[in-house]
């Protein structure tokens, strides 16, 4: 028996790519034209919620995600992993949200969707790298926020959890409903089955947008949004790499790198 009954799961897509180039004019991602997927500590996040949906079959499991219209793509995925419904929150009006607009209009939508017990998030997206929104939307929703999550486990009317610290795991206990941002460690993201990625693509999937929520406009886009970006500079590569080719010179190449080495200081024993 568990307490259990709606669980949200904050997913977001980020470009398919270490490279994500900053415009130094506005010091905002260039994202056009990248190709995209789930975030993949997200997966976790989904992996988790459909874990708890297979042992209690009543949970209603809901992805989010706030981003452009293509961002159904991500919740898609997510409902081919096993989530019931997905829903996108997309508007102009948020354009150019840091990641406290972002905590805001995320947090509206999931009032505006009802109830949730349990909120999941990724540890943090691999573009913008924060780690701030799943916190935050905890925050501002008033739930106890519980971070580092690598063991989950739900009971009628609380949540156990291990939370990885330095040094070791801390054991905790909260009641509902409460937010936890998971990590990696909790478990391995399943693939899609052919029959989740069918329901995924047919899935009708709820479109929010800034009307939908009972939030003022400025609180959400460039201009709610507090984080002002000063300057964006590239770090410049001072190191030269030098390639010895082994291939035509095997001696040659080998007493050039030992010279390196020595002239470095570097302690060769053969
Ligand atoms: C001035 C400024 C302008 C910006 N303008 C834009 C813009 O126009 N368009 C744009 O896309 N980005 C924009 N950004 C980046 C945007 O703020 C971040 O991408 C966003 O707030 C998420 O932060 P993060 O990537 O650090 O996520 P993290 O805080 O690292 O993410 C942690 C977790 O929160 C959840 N999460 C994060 N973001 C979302 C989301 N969108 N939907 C659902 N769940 C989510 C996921 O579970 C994720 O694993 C801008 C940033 C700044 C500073």
């Amino acid at each position: 028996m568990s307490g259990l009954k709606k669980i949200a799961v904050l997913v977001k897509q980020v470009p398919a790519t270490e490279n994500v180039k900053i415009n130094p004019e506005t010091g905002v991602m260039m994202r056009e034209g990248l190709s995209v997927e789930v975030n993949p500590l997200d997966l976790h996040a989904i992996e988790e919620a459909v874990r708890l949906k297979e042992k209690f079959p009543d949970i209603l499991v809901t992805a989010v995600t706030m981003g452009p219209p293509s961002a159904d793509k991500a919740v898609r995925y997510a409902i081919a992993m096993g989530c019931d419904e997905g829903v996108v929150l997309t508007d102009r009006a948020f354009a150019g949200s840091d990641t406290l607009a972002t905590a805001r209009a995320l947090s509206a939508a999931l009032k505006k969707l009802g109830s949730f017990d349990l909120i999941l998030s990724g540890e943090r997206a691999t573009d913008g790298e924060t780690g701030q929104v799943g916190p935050s939307v905890g925050s501002l929703l008033g739930l106890p926020v519980l971070t580092y999550v690598s063991k989950l486990s739900v009971g009628a009317d609380k949540l156990d959890i291990e939370r990885a610290v330095e040094g070791g795991h801390e054991k905790l206990s909260s009641p509902f409903p409460a937010l936890a941002v998971v990590i990696k460690e909790i478990n391995s993201p399943r693939l899609c089955t052919l029959g989740g990625k069918l329901k995924g693509r047919k899935s009708d999937i709820k479109i929010l947008s800034f009307a939908d929520l009972d939030i003022p406009k400025e609180n959400v886009g460039l201009s709610g949004s507090p984080t002002k970006v000063v300057k964006v500079r590239y770090p410049q590569v001072t190191r030269k790499g030098k390639k010895l080719s082994a291939a035509e010179d095997f001696d040659g190449a080998v007493g050039e790198l030992l010279k390196v080495l020595n002239d470095n200081r570097v302690e060769v024993n053969a």
